[in-house]
């Protein structure tokens, strides 16, 4: 199986002509939808390769399958590889060469329409690390992404088949209030770990209140005309400057805990439950008495986290699936369970308590069609 992984980097817009690169999206837009147009003041290696990449239609953008219509269609490219030790692959006319050894990207003539123009960037970190796991950067792209120019490269990599151990990993995603809970099921169906990642909630309050105090303030002097003052201004850049720091600080969090959970399944040769329950959560959070600007903050990048993790666990050739594992009904008999103090659980049918974050692993113990042991006998 050969699996894919993409990444897009911003190019410097001062060494990129917008306007040329959208009339390559155009001409490659055209090529897509089964024209072939020969524009006389275009090298003609460049469209060379985008009618030859009509033939990989489907196959290549993204590992996806490309949008026929999509009016915005990147321009993709072939890439030179020259790696540390001297050694060449790809093809010897390609654009885009990547360069191992002096660690950079040199992308030529597709960024402005002057004979031999070339552009540097340095070289990602994250192409390292693919080719470090025995990946190849065949293909890249460039595009406008809200009319800035990006170039993106896809990964690929022949995955060798996951043995599976037995184990399992099963992973409650939430809204950040609640976090993302995972838990280990050992191959002899027992609970061997279980622990919730939650964000440092209070961080994210005192930032969000701050930025609102700031905001209403500011609002004061708008409305008293004030508005172009220093003091505004300083007060403006402040507001944004922390509802910036907010999103930051959640894409990390989501970013880190993603890959340490897929490095986990991955040594384990654990088989991945996921339950994806942001729906869920965003109807919780809507009776929760929080100012609805908090409330958008709980729920962001948790989307992106479920993206990660499982685009991660393709890369890797990890099992994975969705399963649904609810928190507020009782795994033994099914009826609904109350929530008691210290987000304690506790069915008062049968008597089941556990940790709200560990009713869904209960439930992944049931979820398997083998299991014959109670969720009762774990042991601690
Ligand atoms: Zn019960």
């Amino acid at each position: 199986m050969i699996a894919r992984r993409a990444i897009i980097i911003r190019l410097p817009k001062g060494k990129c002509d917008v306007n040329y690169i959208t009339r390559l999206m155009a001409l490659t837009n055209l090529a897509y939808r089964g024209f072939e147009v020969w524009v006389p003041d275009i090298p003609k290696n460049i469209q060379y390769q985008i009618y030859g990449f009509k033939n990989y239609m489907g196959s290549l953008v993204f590992g996806t399958t490309l949008k026929r219509w999509f009016a915005e269609t990147w321009v993709p490219l072939k890439t030179l590889r020259v790696y540390g030790d001297g050694t060449r692959k790809g093809a010897t006319d390609a654009l885009v060469v990547l360069d191992f050894k002096k660690n950079v990207i040199k992308i030529y003539q597709v960024c402005k329409n002057e004979p031999g123009y070339s552009i540097e960037v340095p070289m990602p970190r994250w192409v390292v690390d693919r080719v470090k796991e025995g990946g190849d950067v065949r293909f890249a792209m460039i595009g406008l992404k809200d009319d800035e120019p990006y170039l993106a490269l896809t990964a690929e990599r022949v995955v060798e088949p996951h043995v599976p151990s037995g184990c399992r990993l099963v992973v409650d995603v939430n809204a950040w209030n609640n976090g993302v809970a995972y838990g280990i099921i050992n191959p002899s169906n027992k609970i061997a770990e279980y622990s919730p990642l939650r964000p440092n909630l209070r961080l994210i309050d005192t930032w969000y209140y701050r930025a609102e105090d700031l905001h209403k303030r500011l609002g004061k002097l708008r409305r008293l005309g004030l508005d172009s003052t220093p003091e505004a201004r300083r007060l403006a850049r402040e507001v944004k400057a922390l509802r910036r720091k907010v999103y930051a600080y959640l894409r990390d969090f989501a970013q880190k805990r993603a890959h340490e959970l897929v490095m986990k399944a991955l040594r384990l040769r654990a088989e991945v439950l996921i339950d994806d329950v942001i729906e869920e959560s965003r109807r919780e959070l809507i009776e929760e008495k929080i100012p609805s600007g908090l409330k958008k903050i709980y729920l962001a990048e948790t989307r992106r986290f479920i993206k990660l993790f499982t685009t991660q666990l393709q890369w890797y050739d990890v099992p994975y699936r969705f399963e649904r594992l609810p928190s507020t009904v009782c795994p033994i008999c099914g009826h609904k369970l109350i929530q008691e103090r210290g987000r304690v659980m506790a069915c008062t049918n049968c008597g089941f308590k556990a940790p709200r974050d560990k009713v869904p692993i209960h439930w992944a113990l049931k979820a398997m069609p083998k299991a014959k042991v109670s969720p009762l006998d774990e042991s601690p």
